[in-house]
This record gives C-alpha cells, structure tokens and sequence, in this order.
C-alpha cells in the first residue's frame, strides 16, 4: 500500500517535470532603442554580479509573512553560483509592470541588495509579492520540495531567453530511463523522462527504517514486481500479467537535488513527520551507490558522477507548526553558513550533521531537501 503510492508519486512528479519540457518563449524587441537600453542595463548588471558568492559576508534574508521556507531555498538558489551566473545573463523586462510580476527579475534584485547593501539582512518582500501573483501566498507554511518545483518552473518559464532556458534545465535536469517487463513474455518497454529532484522515501517496505541516504538512493532504484491488482496490460501477451517495473539512471546535473520523503501521507488526511536517524555523506560517489543494473549511462558520464553537499534545507517542528533553515556550503570559502531567516552565521560540518535527525525528537531539526554538487573533474 505504502509502495504503491509512493510509485503513484513518482509518477505524478515525472509528469510535473515533463509537462515543464522546453517550452521557450521567442525573445521579441519592441525597437532599436529599448534594446539598446536592455544591453546596457544587462552590462550595469553583469559588472554588479560578476562577483564571488560572499563578497560582502552572508546575509539574511528577514522574514515576511512566514516566509522561512522561500528564504532557506532563495539562499540556496542565490549561494550557487553556477545558478546566478545564468540568473545575470536574463533579459531585463522594459515595463514596470512587467518587472513586478517576473520571478528571475525579481530574483536578480534580490541579490543585488544582498550583494551591494551594508545590511545584515534585507526583505525578500518584493519577490514574495511577485509570487503571490503566481498562487504561492505569504503566511502560509509551504512545503519546500513543492515550492522549489514552483519557483524554479516560474524562473524557467520566465526566463525568456532559449539558451538560459537550456543552461537552467541542464544546470538542474535528472535524466531518468523506465523500465517495465512483461514477466510472461519478456516484453521491454522503455520511457526516458527527467526529474528536478530525486524523491526518496526514507521508510523502505513494511515501514521498515532505511539506515542511510545511500539506501534511499539503492531504495528508490530498485526494481519492482507489480502483481496482482497491479498488474499492467501486455499487448504481447493480450491481457493484464505481472511486470517487473524499474528505474535506471541516466544522467545527473551538476546542481542534483534530493527530496527526503519526511512527510508520511499514509492515513487519509493526517500527515505526519518521519523524524528518525538518517545520515548522508558530505562526499558521493552515485556509481559506487548503485549497481550497474539501475544505470543506464556510459563510463564517462558515470565516472562525472562525483559529488560533494552543497546544501541542506532542513525543516524542524511538526508539519503543522514548522520552521525551515538552511545549510550552505560557500563555494568559495568553502566553510558552512546557516541561514536561518535574518540570521545567519558561520557553523561546522558537526552541526550540519544535527540534522540527520533522531526518532525520539519528532520536533528536532530533519534534513529534508539535499543539494549536491558535481565535482569539478580530476
Ligand atoms: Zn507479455
């Protein structure tokens, strides 16, 4: 039961990435001039963010309207520089109105105050008022995962420009291949599909409690007989048999995002938090993680899949009564930050480690989303 939703799940989040696939809008200019004008603004731009990530220390980002969970992923997006060097490059909106209602525009503000201002923290309200436009309202308490798929759908679509639409879903894009065989006749079907994230249940079956990240990430890759009421149709065969359904992995981005599945929706409308021991390593290494049967992918691409924690996004209280921070890794300094709301200070790795979380403190702070790097190669 527990399985087969989570597989229901997955589908529902390969769907949600599909859906989202390269639809780039053409870039029109109304007149000479106003190009003109956009260029120039884009080269005032470029000289301001064409720094490092902390160049003026980290700042907060204060809270507006229960905002802690549009904060912690706002410093994630804006602390990866391989994110802002894409966010810098866009196409200023020429009307105000316009300018109001465009997330990366909005976005790109944002950083610019927090790059050029002498403030501790500054407001993010203008950018959370430009997504209550997009139904992603203020006071209420969001889920990051969803919120992330949001926000960074808004940005895609608003980008404009064909090839920062392209470097955006190739900076973040998880490029996944399904698998279903026909258990009496062997016949292979094969989908290839991407994912922003990477869902991972942390209970495996029989709510049994997987030990580490390593076995969610062996979980999730796992092949899977649908028998019984789960059966699918065969065309070979001419009716419904069992299949053996899987999922290898293809190609991993350089910014890779994994999803704890914390939140349990078991029981009807009753969501509750899985708050027990789960650790994950500051370095991965995902050909060592899972076998050759759950990849799909050649030497070189497998021997890129070298990783190091860039963020965690971590949620503590219960799923009512909630508070995100976040965790980051400069890529510069290469020392962790946490961000929680307007405070932000410098903590070390035994601290991010905190949030591995702990069974009998369903309040504690719990990792919920994980940001990994690529490795620069060898
Ligand atoms: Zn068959």
């Amino acid at each position: 039961m527990g399985q087969r939703s989570g597989r229901q799940e997955r589908s529902k989040k390969l769907e949600l990435a599909l859906s989202e696939t390269m639809k780039a809008e053409t870039e029109v200019q109304n007149n000479k001039d106003e190009a003109e004008e956009l260029k120039a603004k884009d080269r005032r731009l470029t000289l301001v963010f064409g720094v490092a990530d902390l160049k003026n220390g980290a700042i907060g980002l204060y809270n507006v309207g229960q905002s802690c969970c549009l904060n912690s992923l706002l410093q994630v997006f804006l602390m990866n520089i391989h994110f802002t060097g894409i966010l810098r490059r866009i196409t200023v909106p020429s009307h105000a109105r316009d300018k109001s209602r465009n997330v990366p525009y909005q976005m790109l503000l944002l950083l610019e105050k927090m790059q050029c201002g002498k403030q501790k923290a500054v407001s993010p309200m203008a950018l959370a008022h430009c997504l209550s436009a997009y139904r992603v309202k203020l006071f209420v308490q969001h889920d990051a995962a969803q919120l992330f798929l949001t926000v960074w759908n808004l940005i895609k679509k608003q980008m404009k420009r064909p090839e920062l639409v392209e470097k955006l879903s190739y900076l973040y894009t998880i490029g996944v291949q399904e698998h279903l065989v026909c258990q009496k006749c062997s016949l292979e079907t094969r989908r290839n599909s991407s994912m922003l994230t990477l869902p991972l249940p942390v209970l495996g079956s029989d709510s049994y409690m997987l030990k580490s990240l390593e076995d969610c990430l062996q979980y999730f890759f796992r092949p899977e007989e649908l028998t019984d009421h789960n059966m699918c149709f065969c065309e070979q065969c001419g009716m419904k048999t069992p299949f053996l359904q899987s999922m290898k992995l293809v190609h991993l981005p350089q910014t890779l995002t994994i999803h704890l599945k914390r939140f349990c929706f078991e029981k009807s409308a009753y969501v509750h938090k899985l708050s027990h021991y789960l650790p994950f390593p500051q370095d991965l290494d995902f050909s060592a993680v899972l076998t050759e049967n759950q990849c799909e992918a050649d030497d070189n691409e497998k021997a890129s899949w070298q990783y190091e924690l860039f963020a965690v996004v971590a949620h503590s209280g219960s799923t009512n009564f909630g508070h995100y921070c976040a965790y980051i890794r400069s890529l510069t300094e290469r020392k962790w930050y946490c961000f929680n709301d307007s405070e932000v200070c410098k903590v070390s790795w035994d601290d991010v480690k905190c949030t591995y979380g702990h069974s009998n403190l369903t309040w504690g702070e719990t990792a919920y989303l994980l940001t990994y790097m690529k490795k620069p190669p060898q």
